[in-house]
């Protein structure tokens, strides 16, 4: 490999995440994270990482899952770090109807406010949707066609691929890609220009094959490229130099 820089788009680097995150981080030398916030502490802890490591940068935001801490307090921290040198994007933010109880219109109103401020400071929007996808695509086509979004960690149909990259919407491929059952995403893979694809780990979770189970880290981007190449039957280079510009592209990453 070595000759092309590999992107971890969509990683969490939290201290609680690995057993030594400085080991995690030295493993990615020479090549570039970008650390998404779910809470408070990890949007916290992101900042710090920005500063200490010059390959890390930063999403700020709040899931869908914080959605009973989410206040207007929140939102004002956002903005007061939103301009934070090395914050890079408005993430991971979104819908998640997977567990029992939530609260579909709160997660609405938190996920459209936070795109409403990654708007008013041109930062890319980084999105987490889980099982709910038409609701997302709404929200989407509202407020986001044709600006800078990432559908993070895609697991949906080419369909759904097709009118999302038709907004300009980029996905992010991940671990899952791998697993023996992924037909449906090697699908997407196949289908999809790759220009419209970003790689990413979401590590700690979601290790690809060979270590589908145990703790993810960013270095495993490697088999996530290696995957997609298998698949699209080019080289592992190529898949690494094109991800990487659109990553940069998209993230305005200085390299
Ligand atoms: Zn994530």
């Amino acid at each position: 490999m070595g000759d092309y820089m590999m992107i971890d788009t969509h990683c969490h680097l939290g201290k609680n995440d690995y057993e030594n995150l400085d080991v995690v981080i030295k493993h990615m030398d020479n090549n570039i994270m970008i650390a998404s916030g779910a809470d408070m502490t990890s949007n916290c802890e992101n900042l710090e990482l920005v500063k200490k490591y010059s390959n890390i940068y930063a999403t700020i935001g709040m899931h869908p899952s914080e959605v009973s801490v989410y206040n207007s307090s929140c939102l004002s921290w956002l903005e007061s770090h939103i301009n934070d040198d090395k914050v890079v994007g408005i993430g991971e933010i979104g819908l998640d109807y997977h567990y029992e109880g939530y609260d579909k219109d709160l997660q609405k109103k938190m996920f459209i406010e936070q795109i409403e401020l990654a708007k008013k400071y041109h930062k890319v929007v980084v999105i987490h949707s889980r099982d709910a996808t038409l609701d997302t695509l709404e929200i989407i086509k509202e407020y986001l066609d044709g600006y800078p979004t990432v559908m993070h960690c895609y697991s949906g149909s080419v369909e759904v691929a097709h009118i999302l990259t038709k907004m300009g919407v980029m996905l992010g491929i991940g671990g899952v890609v791998t697993f023996k059952n992924a037909s449906k995403l090697v699908e997407v893979v196949r289908e999809i220009d790759l220009k419209y694809l970003l790689l990413e780990t979401d590590s700690p979770y979601l290790a690809p094959e060979p270590f589908r189970g145990k703790t993810n880290e960013p270095y495993n981007v490697l088999y996530v490229a290696k995957k997609i190449a298998e698949i699209k039957n080019i080289s592992v280079s190529e898949v690494l130099e094109i991800t990487t510009n659109n990553a940069c592209k998209l993230f305005d990453l200085d390299r």
